[in-house]
């Protein structure tokens, strides 16, 4: 062969210009590698979603015409790493050039800068996924520099002309958060559809998780519900259109425990199908926004308008923040948070109801989504402290779609506040009664929403507090937080004391909450 070219788990994108001439000469590579199962443990549902989706894309090439070499962790073990394997590759098949898409995470990233293959040349390529061209990124996010989303976003629906009537956006809004976010109410639940789920054979792949020891959290059944191919990734975003997005931002905010679809409820669960490249974030958009223009009776423009925000805005945006920001963003710590993450993350084992929903379907489907992420699971680290480092590791660990570009940001920037500001203008922290407001969790909790001291009071009472404190200083100034302490100096010393107190003790002791 001529040229040897890389595909690496997360760019399975088949309408890469690559592809779109087939080429004797030409082999692609995919293959199942160590160094790609251990830079982190990995939920066992994510590790075999990309590899059973990389055998299919593996498959598909071949039924198309291309030449492909298919190689799972039988046949890769023995390699020390990716520079290793490719090395032999290139001296096996006599290859003269060696060609790669740009990985988005910066671990690859400066692993295939540093490649040297002898005389083998080497050419990088664009994986042609993002709306944003890569050359524009440095552009639009000045590293070390606090960016807003919004004005990103409302830039981007310029560029891009989505969902504008000219210079002005469709209904002259921006933004309808004010309309979307709302509780579930009880009488709603049996509302709520029922998931489209898949249903891959992975046995073949956790006989080779297992016979390799690679070691995994999380659940698993022989059967994986996440999308593979690109077909049924096109089916869930059908079904998404036609079931989901006209609700989807009335209650994306809100979380239950009370139906048996509380895990998916109006979500697109179309992550893991983005962040692999079986779908382009512009296909997503529109194909949700022809679904809200032949039904824009069932799909109001707040609907819609709320989802294409997540896509065109929060996604393209949290990939500027981290290429900026990289690889300093790896080691900020603002909060010089140190605890230790309690063991409960790993088994759910705790009291705090809103916890273990969060966690227990973590571990059952590798999957929670935005709320449940930032202002549970997220906000409880936020308020006890937890080392960044350790926050992250959970993160990019348990979900199906959690891939360093778009969970870093996410979590040591919106979530964690780690980085002093340069996502969140404020960090994102909330006492009990936020999650009583957009969940029904609280009524089947041990601990008690409405008190902040005592052993039943909910804990997220006095730990808020406890926050508010001891950050008073970075955070008095900022308008949207110094009502808050106003409220809080009226407060009787004695009162203050107590929660103050109460918090000191839970954080001694984290892992008994
Ligand atoms: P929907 O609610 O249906 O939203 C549609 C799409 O919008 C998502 O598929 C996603 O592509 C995009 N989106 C929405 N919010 C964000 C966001 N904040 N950043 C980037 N894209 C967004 N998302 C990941 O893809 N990978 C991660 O590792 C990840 N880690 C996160 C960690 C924390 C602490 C938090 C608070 C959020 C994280 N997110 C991450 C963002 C978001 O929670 C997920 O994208 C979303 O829950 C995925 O489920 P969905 O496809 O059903 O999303
Ligand atoms: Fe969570 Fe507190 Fe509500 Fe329990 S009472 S579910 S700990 S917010």
């Amino acid at each position: 062969y001529q040229t040897l070219r890389l595909i690496l788990g997360d760019q399975l994108n088949a309408s890469h210009s690559w592809f779109k001439k087939k080429d004797k000469n030409c082999l692609y590579l995919i293959a199942e590698l160590r160094q790609e199962t251990d830079y982190v443990r990995h939920h066992v549902q994510k590790v075999a979603a990309f590899f059973q989706a990389m055998d299919n894309f593996a498959t598909a090439l071949q039924k198309a015409g291309h030449q492909v070499i298919h190689l799972t962790l039988d046949q890769t073990s023995d390699y020390q790493d990716l520079p290793d394997l490719l090395a032999q590759l290139c001296k096996k098949h006599k290859v003269a050039h060696f060609e790669y898409q740009l990985p988005d995470e910066y671990r690859l990233r400066k692993q295939l800068k540093a490649l040297s293959l002898g005389k083998v040349e080497i050419t990088a390529y664009e994986t042609e996924h993002f709306l944003v061209p890569e050359e524009e990124i440095s552009k639009l996010f000045p590293a070390n520099k606090a960016i807003r989303m919004e004005s990103f976003y409302r830039k981007m629906r310029k560029r891009f002309n989505i969902l504008m009537e000219g210079d002005e956006p469709v209904g002259n809004r921006w933004n309808f958060d004010t309309e979307n976010r709302k509780k579930i109410p009880a009488s709603e639940l049996r509302n709520i559809p029922q998931p489209l789920i898949f249903k891959n054979d992975i046995r073949p792949i956790l006989d080779r998780i297992k016979k390799h020891k690679v070691k995994t959290i999380g659940q698993c059944s022989d059967t994986l519900l996440w999308p593979t191919t690109r077909q049924q990734s096109l089916k869930l975003l059908k079904f998404f259109c036609d079931y989901c997005l006209s609700q989807f931002g009335t209650y994306q905010d809100a979380m239950t425990a009370n139906s048996p679809h509380s895990w998916s409820l109006y979500h697109s669960r179309l992550s893991f199908a983005m962040n692999s490249k079986m779908l382009s974030p512009g296909d997503v958009i529109n194909k949700a926004i022809k679904a809200w223009q032949d039904n824009p009776k069932d799909i109001s423009l707040a609907q819609i308008e709320g989802f294409v925000r997540q896509i065109l805005g929060w996604r393209e945006y949290m990939r500027g923040m981290y290429w900026a920001n990289m690889p300093d963003y790896a080691n900020k710590n603002e909060l010089k948070a140190s605890n230790k993450l309690p063991a409960f993350f790993w088994d759910g084992n705790t009291r705090m109801n809103c916890m273990k929903q969060a966690i227990d379907q973590s571990l059952e489907y590798a999957y929670a989504h935005h709320i449940q992420r930032l202002m549970v699971t997220g906000n409880f680290c936020l308020l006890t402290g937890i080392a960044p480092e350790q926050v992250d590791e959970w993160y990019l660990g348990i979900y199906i779609d959690a891939i360093e570009w778009v969970e870093m940001p996410n979590t040591r920037g919106m979530s964690q506040f780690a980085d002093g500001g340069l996502i969140a203008s404020k960090p994102y922290t909330a006492s009990g009664n936020y999650i009583q407001k957009m969940s029904d969790y609280c009524s089947g909790c041990q601990y008690n929403v409405k008190l902040k001291t005592g052993e039943t009071a909910c804990p997220f009472n006095s730990l808020y507090w406890h926050f508010m404190n001891r950050h008073r200083k970075r955070l008095e100034n900022n308008p949207r937080i110094s009502m808050l302490f106003k409220g809080w100096d009226k407060r009787e010393n004695a009162e203050k004391q107590g929660i103050i107190k109460h918090a000191n003790a839970l954080l001694k002791d984290l892992n008994s909450l």
